[in-house]
This record gives C-alpha cells, sequence and structure tokens, in this order.
C-alpha cells in the first residue's frame, strides 16, 4: 500500500505587475512569487478505486508558523471534484492512463481565499506526489502543463522557492533565492473574489503598474531594506478600496516595524518583512498584544513564519513530513 506525505507551501507575491487582458479574459502578468514555510500538509494513499478526497482542519504551528494567533477553523474547502487538489488528481490520471484509487486527505493551515495560492499549492503537491507515488517520472515542465489548466498559480507551485512569473503564470523562472527572511502575515476575515478584484483593476482609469525588474535586481543583491522599499501589487488598491480596514492594518503593521508592508495577489492577506527573527518576535507580539485590545468584529489571524526557497520540483528530492 503506497503512501506519501507533500507539503504543499504558500505563496506571496513579492511584486505584481498587471498588464493588459488577453482576448481569452486571462491577464498578462509579471511578478516575483516567494513560498512560505507555512503550508498545508498532503497525504495521498493508495486505495481500491475511485477518487474520495478528506480537508482538515491543520495546525499553522506544526506547519510552517513560528508563532500563530486566530482561529484556524475557517470554512473548510469542498471535498468533492471542485477541490483543485481532486482536480489535479483527475486530469493527471486522464494525461498518463493510470487510473488508481486515491486518497487524498488535506491538513489546512493556509487561509482559505487569502491571496496565498492554498488551493493552486495544494493541486501542485498533489500532482508532484502522485508523480513519485506512481513513478510517472514525468519532468516538471509536463507537470505544469497539466496543473495550468487548472490554476494560473499551479505552474510556480509545482517549482516553489523564488520565481521570476509572467504571461499569465506558466512562465516561470526561478531567481536567485533570498534567505529565509522572517514574514508576519495578517489575514482579515473577509473573502476577496479574484475575478471581481480583476474586474475593478479594469475600470481604473489609470492601471497602477509595477517595475518588477526592480525587484528583481534588489533579490539579486540580497539588499532587505531595497526589497522592503520595492514591494508593489498592482491590484493592492483595489481591494484596498474595497476593504478600508485593510488600510487601517497596513498602518498599524509599518508603525509596529515592519520594513513593508503588502498584500499578496488579490488579497486580502496583508505581509510585512523583518530584519531577523527577534525583530519580528517584536512586531508579531506588538500586533498581538494590538489584536487582543480590538473589540470590533471578527478578529484577523496574524501569523509568523519566514520566506522558504529550497524548492525543487524533482521527484528524488521530495519532503517527507510525518
Ligand atoms: P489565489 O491567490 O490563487 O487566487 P487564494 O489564496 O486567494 O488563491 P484559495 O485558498 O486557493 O484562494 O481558494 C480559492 C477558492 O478555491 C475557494 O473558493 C475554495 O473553496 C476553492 N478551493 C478549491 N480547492 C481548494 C483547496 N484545496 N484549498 C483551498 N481552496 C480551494
Amino acid at each position: 500500500m503506497g503512501r506519501l506525505t507533500e507539503i504543499a507551501h504558500a505563496k506571496l507575491n513579492l511584486a505584481l505587475d498587471v498588464g493588459d487582458v488577453r482576448p481569452d479574459g486571462y491577464h498578462e502578468i509579471h511578478s516575483i512569487m516567494q513560498s512560505l514555510e507555512l503550508g498545508d500538509i498532503i497525504v495521498l494513499e493508495d486505495r481500491p478505486a475511485g477518487i474520495a478526497l478528506e480537508c482538515r482542519t491543520g495546525d499553522p504551528m506544526k506547519q510552517g508558523a513560528l508563532h500563530f494567533v486566530g482561529s484556524n477553523v475557517e470554512s473548510m474547502p469542498p471535498s468533492d471534484g471542485r477541490n483543485l487538489a481532486w482536480q489535479a488528481a483527475e486530469r493527471l490520471m486522464q494525461a498518463t492512463g493510470v487510473h488508481s484509487g486515491l486518497q487524498i486527505t488535506i491538513r489546512k493551515a493556509i487561509p482559505l481565499s487569502a491571496g496565498l495560492a492554498g488551493g493552486s499549492a495544494d493541486a501542485a503537491a498533489v500532482l508532484r506526489g502522485l508523480n513519485s507515488l506512481w513513478n510517472l517520472g514525468l519532468t516538471c515542465e509536463e507537470l505544469a502543463a497539466i496543473g495550468k489548466e487548472i490554476g494560473a498559480d499551479i505552474p510556480f507551485c509545482l517549482l516553489e522557492g523564488t520565481a521570476e512569473v509572467s504571461g499569465i503564470g506558466e512562465i516561470v523562472k526561478s531567481v536567485t533565492p533570498p534567505p529565509p527572511w522572517p514574514i508576519i502575515l495578517l489575514k482579515q476575515p473577509v473573502t476577496v473574489s479574484t475575478a471581481a478584484c480583476y474586474a475593478g483593476y479594469d475600470r481604473l482609469s489609470q492601471p497602477v503598474r509595477v517595475d518588477v525588474n526592480r525587484m528583481l535586481k534588489a533579490l539579486d543583491d540580497q539588499d532587505l531594506g531595497r526589497v522592503a522599499k520595492c514591494l508593489a501589487n498592482s491590484l493592492e488598491a483595489v481591494t484596498l478600496s474595497q476593504f478600508p480596514e485593510l488600510l487601517h492594518w497596513k498602518t498599524i503593521m509599518e508603525e509596529a516595524g515592519c520594513l513593508g508592508v503588502l498584500m499578496s495577489g488579490s488579497g486580502p492577506t496583508l505581509f510585512g518583512l523583518a530584519r531577523d527573527l527577534d525583530h519580528g518576535q517584536r512586531i508579531f507580539t506588538k500586533l498581538s498584544n494590538i489584536l487582543k485590545q480590538e473589540r470590533q468584529g471578527p478578529l484577523p489571524n496574524l501569523y509568523f513564519t519566514r520566506l522558504w526557497s529550497n524548492g525543487v520540483c524533482q521527484t528524488e528530492k521530495r519532503r517527507r513530513y510525518g
């Protein structure tokens, strides 16, 4: 009976430029995507026939967070064919003609609809994992060709680490990874529709364009101060105008000492960079104290984690977590 465990790392956009809409409705993007230690655990096991999927609440503290404050019992993704992990398994079976029974168990630590590509990361982990479990011998490019039909972030999530991403997400090139800089994530309990965010961007009279090459240079020089200054996201203003509380929290994160604060993807997660673990710990403590004093409405989740840059697609380098 085969069994394999994969980690599906969350992703951030350190820089995201959104360009023109293509005739097929997708936008051209240019982005620096970065994996985080925080991730979902995906367990793949043989079963007699058919696909079965179970989503369980994970524990961020055992899944890449150094600290966590909040509630990790938000809604779970669907446990059927709507789940991107399920779709990945199905498409891989169609592409290879292998039709084994499969049990997928997902322990979710990546918040849902957060701009952290949780669903895409899970789907990519299933593709990577099954490639190993079933000895399919597919290359990263072949897996990416299957994955991109399910979600534009999947080619990056297959590779992980640090990458320059363009096209609609299908052109992925690894770049110099930064050290494991500490990161504070703040996830407001609001849901952002990625499609609505892009539609809002299209309605802007003046699109917000980002020079991603500046971020590339700063990363190449491993210059944390410049990386913090180059954080930029074309979609940030759209989501911030829809949820003014995000602007409030962005200011609080900056005042708490983050070197730079940015929204990831279409949001709503905000992330802040810290100099080192001590600095990150001080910021995390300040922010969690501020959260304790907030009395109104549901509170954001707060995570302290690190950039993760050991990503490789090769099956022989797969990670085994208990
Ligand atoms: P992106 O940044 O790629 O837009 P996101 O982080 O904003 O993604 P996800 O957490 O990937 O958002 O989830 C978006 C939607 O996908 C949700 O409506 C969710 O129900 C659905 N979904 C399907 N499969 C999964 C999965 N395995 N994990 C999380 N969400 C999933």
